[in-house]
């Protein structure tokens, strides 16, 4: 089963066993080149640019690695966008999304019990193991809001809560992609494509139609029974700081564990877990447990459970240094840019428009 180990020397072991050339013409399966990277650049540890830079250092070609430097930049593209958009991503971006009949999700999603062999195995695996392939989550976001008719944005936090991975920007933007709001038109996968690309050879199930029948078809009968899940948020005990007042305070949070951040220089650090933004967006116990296991690759880290006003005030805190997020656009004090593939900046509607720009730096 598929892990995610916290140790740093586990973590650069994944970056040197990339292997660019094979990911472009395999990514799609089940079996291909994947990098299994997310939950660490999800969570700061690595950032796209080290990715890149690594990638970069082997001297490919660059049309032999076009493939992998896109989706890796899909990454920038979609948090590019949120931090431009910002809170309105939570909302249907580009057009309202056609044929809705809830804001809940199908029981047989929530318990995995579709009936369709890849997808129960891939459900089992997102909520055991906190990760789930790229074409198995666009299959699931297709079944639950183009044939299960659920509007996307409660089946996006859903999914977000149990992916160790979880970026609001590639969750939310993506699940929008799917459902047709962020895309000239809706995405559908037949259980042929599954089976081609998941080696399944599964028949007759409510996938299993052509693709003019299967978007003209009604809602299947495994998914009429829906459910509006609990997702709620663990957060640990906090207990008192130690706060040495002669140093500045770098505030560490969900999207920013970088390990490499200022440690030539004795700081403060401290991670901050704000309730007010796991109540926007909730995650499962395996991520509050991966994001403690990976703060211990920060020297000294403190932990903090509270609102940012407050943790100021309460330690009179004055030199505080940020890396910019749209998650702690609130947040006061010295803020750092982070790291980026490019530096391009903006908001572009599409991710072509963005990548052409890329490209130019690229070269
Ligand atoms: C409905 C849906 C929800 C998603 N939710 C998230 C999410 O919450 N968090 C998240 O990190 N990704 C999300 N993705 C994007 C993608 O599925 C994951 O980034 C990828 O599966 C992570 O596995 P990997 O590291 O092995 O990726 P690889 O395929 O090895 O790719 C390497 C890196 O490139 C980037 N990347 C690859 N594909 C994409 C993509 N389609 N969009 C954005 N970046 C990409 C990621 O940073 C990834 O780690 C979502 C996609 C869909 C369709």
């Amino acid at each position: 089963m598929i892990s995610f180990p916290t140790k740093l020397s586990s973590i650069y072991e994944r970056l040197e066993a990339i292997d660019p050339i094979k990911y472009g013409t395999t990514r799609n399966y089940s079996d291909g080149a994947l990098t299994y990277l997310s939950p660490y650049i999800s969570r700061g540890v690595i950032s796209t640019k080290i990715v890149f830079e690594f990638i970069l250092k082997a001297h490919y070609a660059p049309k032999e690695i076009e493939s992998f430097l896109q989706e890796l930049a899909w990454r920038d593209y979609w948090q590019q966008v949120w931090k431009h958009k910002k809170a309105t991503i939570n909302w249907d971006i580009r057009h309202a999304q056609e044929d809705v009949a809830h804001n809940q999700i199908p029981k047989a999603i929530l318990n995995g019990s579709t009936g369709i062999e890849v997808i129960d195995t891939g459900l089992e695996q997102l909520f055991s193991a906190g990760y789930m392939h790229n074409h198995l989550r666009m299959y699931t976001a297709a079944i639950v809001c183009n044939l299960g008719k659920s509007h996307w944005l409660r089946p996006a936090q859903w999914m977000y809560y149990h992916l160790l991975d979880g970026d609001w920007a590639s969750n939310a933007l993506s699940w929008q992609w799917v459902a047709g709001t962020n895309a000239s038109k809706k995405y559908y996968a037949n259980q042929q494509n599954i089976n081609i690309y998941f080696y399944s050879n599964q028949r007759h199930t409510f996938l299993d139609l052509d693709y003019p029948d299967l978007v003209n078809r009604s809602c299947p009968a495994h998914l009429f029974e829906t459910q509006h899940p609990n997702l709620n948020t663990q957060l640990p005990k906090t207990s008192s700081l130690r706060i040495n007042p002669n140093l500045s305070t770098l505030i560490y949070n969900y999207y920013n564990l970088d390990p490499l951040w200022r440690s030539d220089a004795n700081h403060n650090r401290i991670l901050l877990l704000e309730p007010s933004i796991f109540e926007l967006y909730p995650v499962a116990p395996k991520s509050i447990d991966f994001i403690l296991a990976l703060g211990k690759n920060i020297e000294a880290l403190q932990i903090y459970v509270g609102e940012f006003d407050t943790l100021k005030k309460s330690y009179d805190l004055v030199d505080i240094i940020y890396k910019e997020h749209p998650i702690n656009d609130h947040y006061v004090g010295l803020k750092e840019p982070r790291d980026w593939m490019f530096e391009v900046e903006g908001y572009f509607p599409s991710f072509f428009a963005f990548w052409k720009k890329c490209k130019k730096q690229l070269s």
